[in-house]
């Protein structure tokens, strides 16, 4: 029997206990703190605690339970270990919902009708096609391509950005380094869906803002890291911006003094925009178990050398 660890600093991990043992009820689950949990040879984590992997030595696979998987790999020493992660279809209709209501609100003024409340103001916005909204997604990965295509049915001016070319019916796509600046110089509406790698890590700052069209708003729902949150700040109060929602913050949750609270035109989100069900996360587990004890390929493996 392959035993099983729960590892996370900063959620309770046995939520997921019950659905795993009804699934299949003969698993050795160990939750850390508990010390069993060294001794597992699966690891399915979020947040794990830095340099865990490295004290377990009979490790091969970890599992994160969501999308991304870099504080699963952040701090670790990750040798021959294989990582995967969790993938689910209404995990990316859930995010296309939460981005679809981000750009409602600002391509329909709603911003603008929420600020004007406060003075009984009565603004009508004015009705602007959605052709000429210009909505553009960094990162057309699983929920990114989704996004984006999701958008491009409702009618908006999609453009995405991504490391490789591709074709995504609706959207024109831009690649690489070289491909950014006429990205954003394009966007009146940026939705960052990165990943988190070494490449991404504060590529939110002044100099993307900067290059953005006058009265371009921020749907940011990657991670907390990529967004350099002073200038941001910055961007927003000096007008910059028109506006930003962020659902991710390098600090969660976002401590009661935190300053973006207050930032005038921002919309904080609590890591809300979408997320797998319990259900799924444990099937997927499980599967990845069944086919590891096969020894036949993985499911979702992260190629660790791209980081994502
Ligand atoms: P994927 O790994 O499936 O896709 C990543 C995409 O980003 C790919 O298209 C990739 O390009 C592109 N990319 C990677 N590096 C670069 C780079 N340096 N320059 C340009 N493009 C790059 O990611 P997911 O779609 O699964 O997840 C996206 C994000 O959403 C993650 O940060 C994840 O953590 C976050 N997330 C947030 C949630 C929330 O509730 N806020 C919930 C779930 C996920 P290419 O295709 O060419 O390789």
């Amino acid at each position: 029997m392959k035993r099983i660890a729960l590892l996370s600093r900063s959620i309770d991990m046995d939520f997921l206990r019950p659905v795993l043992e009804e699934m299949e009820p003969d698993l050795n689950i160990a939750t850390w703190p508990d010390p069993r949990s060294l001794h597992a040879e699966v690891a399915v984590c979020w947040d794990p605690p830095r340099g865990i992997y490295a004290q377990m030595p009979n490790l091969e696979l970890v599992h994160s339970i969501a999308a991304g998987v870099d504080n699963v790999v952040d701090g670790q020493q990750l040798g021959d270990l294989k990582v995967c992660r969790v993938s689910d279809p209404m995990q990316a209709e859930g995010m296309l919902q939460y981005v679809l209501w981000g750009v409602l609100y600002f391509h329909r003024g709603l911003d603008a009708v929420v600020a004007g409340q406060g003075q009984r103001a009565w603004q009508r916005p004015p009705l602007v096609p959605a052709a000429e909204c210009r909505v553009g997604v960094m990162g057309l990965g699983e929920l990114g391509s989704h996004v984006a295509s999701g958008l491009a049915r409702f009618g908006y001016s999609v453009n995405g950005w991504a490391r490789s070319p591709r074709a995504i019916e609706g959207v024109k796509v831009f690649a690489g380094s070289e491909d950014y600046p006429s990205f954003l110089a394009q966007t009146d509406l940026l939705v960052c869906l990165l990943p988190l790698t070494e490449a991404t890590r504060g590529i939110l700052d002044r100099n993307t803002f900067n290059a953005l069209p006058p009265e371009s708003a921020l749907i940011h729902c990657g991670r907390g890291e990529h967004l350099v949150e002073d200038d941001l700040s910055d961007a927003l109060s000096g007008g910059q911006l028109r506006g930003a929602i962020v659902d991710v913050f390098k600090e969660e949750p976002l401590p009661v003094t935190h300053r973006l609270w207050n930032a005038p035109h921002l919309l904080v989100t609590p890591h809300m925009a979408t997320m797998a069900s319990v259900k799924t996360i444990a099937q997927q587990v499980l599967r990845n178990l069944g086919q590891h004890r096969r020894r036949a390929p993985l499911f979702n493996e992260v190629d660790i050398s791209r980081g994502y």
